[in-house]
């Protein structure tokens, strides 16, 4: 039995946009695909049937290199860049240059916690849940080096005034080639492609994945070029101050929009199987195929109340016949429901497993993207020379403004020198007794390249190196 939508009070954001309810793209991919492949369609519910069997045989092969001893290996962060591809008024809403820098920074931070069993609201999860609370060990870094081995800081930004539409794939295929006005993806064997885009004619959308398996490479509709993740524009990052602006009026600004569309992206799926409030014992019903998520009949919206000592929450296929099917509630805490970001806390044993299948075996079709280890470390010409960790200079590549900050407590900053690589002084900024941690530079005008930024402090000098692109 389909539940009833929740429609309570919806949010006026950024001018039309309503974001009253999770929303993500993935279903709509597949329905085009049960519609337009049914062949495609059916081997694609096949395999979602033996994903429990992928995270068993996955686990079964740790668990027999274990034994035998073979754990040497260590499995490489994965390089991340993020496609930012927006108009100048969302770039703003976003903080500009700086504001992006931060929220990459952020939202790194999230996936690499969310995957790797480090979220702090994990003391929320019932004590009944705690023992399916799972690590992947799948860690996520910024690309350093961009596909020409150039310096990045795993994003680029594009301005634009071209809007992107869903498409013939249903993945905003436009936005992720340069000839259709976004920006093309990375090698996707080595990079895990982040676009954020304003999504024009689903503006209450937030995410949408192109996995392996529905790309060419999988024997899918979609151009292998275009597998990643879709992002809203501002869905991505966590919040630092209230100020900041995001999508849904506060209830999607931790970063979770990506834990979700990241899970999709490593072939997860949604916790209640996609079945318009079917149970999976139902004729028409399906299950997302993991074993250790309780069947649930649709999506959960919101922030479900529940007790941390053990209260569950139920729905529409909590009993098949006289046999109790959700003993411990439905999955409404998993990344892979729909509820708000801060109600989401945890992925299952079972769904780690499928995702570590995808990643770490070394026939996995994610496997490639942890063997490119080179990609995040900067390229030799902007190595940074240690100095005061306090200080941050920032965005670095930058295309002219250069953010300073630090804390150096009773040390003011009085002067800013910038040089070339062969010495010259470019620009020299008296900023006597600046004490309030954040200063900016403008090199705006100046010719792309290598610089070096001296902070002369009370207290002595740090230097930086900067690349102006
Ligand atoms: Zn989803």
């Amino acid at each position: 039995m389909k539940k009833s939508l929740i429609l309570g009070a919806s949010f006026l954001v950024w001018g039309t946009t309503l974001f009253a309810q999770r929303k993500c793209g993935i279903v709509a991919i597949q329905n085009h695909i049960a519609a337009t492949n049914p062949e495609f369609a059916a081997k694609l519910q096949e395999r979602t049937a033996n994903l429990q069997q992928e995270a068993d045989n996955y686990y079964a092969q740790e668990k027999l290199a274990n034994t035998s001893g073979k754990t040497t290996t260590v499995y490489s962060t994965i390089p991340v860049v993020f496609h930012i591809i927006v108009n100048s008024t969302q770039l703003a809403q976003l903080g500009g240059t700086a504001g992006v820098a931060k929220r990459v920074d952020s939202q790194l931070a999230v996936l690499n916690r969310d995957y790797n069993r480090q979220n702090k609201d994990s003391t929320l999860i019932p004590s009944s849940w705690k023992p399916l609370y799972a690590s992947s060990g799948i860690k996520f870094g910024p690309a350093h080096r961009d596909p020409a081995g150039h310096a990045t800081y795993g994003y680029e930004i594009k301005t634009t005034t071209t809007t992107f539409v869903a498409g013939s794939t249903f993945d905003y295929g436009s936005a992720k080639h340069l000839s259709s006005g976004g920006l093309d993806a990375w090698d996707p064997t080595s990079y895990l492609n982040i676009w954020c885009i304003y999504f024009s004619d689903n503006p209450t959308l937030l995410g949408v994945a192109t996995p392996y398996s529905l790309t060419a490479a999988g024997g899918g509709p979609i151009p292998y070029a275009q597998m990643g993740v879709c992002v809203s524009y501002d869905a991505f990052g966590k919040r630092v101050n209230t100020s900041d602006a995001y999508a849904g009026s506060g209830v999607y600004d931790l970063g979770r929009t990506l834990t979700h569309e990241v899970g999709h992206f490593f072939e997860l799926h949604h916790t209640w199987g996609d079945d318009n409030g079917d149970c999976p014992w139902m004729s028409t019903g399906r299950d997302d195929g993991i074993a250790d998520t309780p069947p649930e009949s649709d999506q959960t919206f919101g922030n479900p109340t529940y007790t941390i000592t053990g209260g569950t929450v139920y729905d529409a296929c909590k009993m098949n016949g006289a046999t109790l099917m959700q003993p411990i509630g439905i999955p409404c805490l998993d990344y892979m429901d729909y509820t708000d970001d801060k109600a989401m806390h945890m992925f299952t044993v079972g769904q780690v497993g499928v995702m570590k299948a995808q990643v770490f075996s070394t026939t996995a079709e994610n496997f490639t993207l942890t063997q490119h280890p080179s990609l995040l470390n900067w390229p030799a010409e902007v190595s940074e020379v240690e100095g005061n960790s306090n200080l941050n200079i920032f965005p670095n590549p930058t295309d002219g403004q250069v953010n300073i900050t630090f804390n150096e407590q009773g040390s003011p900053l009085n002067e800013v020198v910038v040089t070339n690589t062969i010495g010259q002084q470019i620009q020299k900024i008296d900023c006597s007794n600046v004490k309030n941690g954040n200063f900016s530079v403008d090199l705006s005008g100046m010719a792309k390249g290598i610089y070096f930024v001296t902070c002369n402090f009370a207290s002595g000098s740090i230097t930086r190196k900067i690349l102006l692109q």
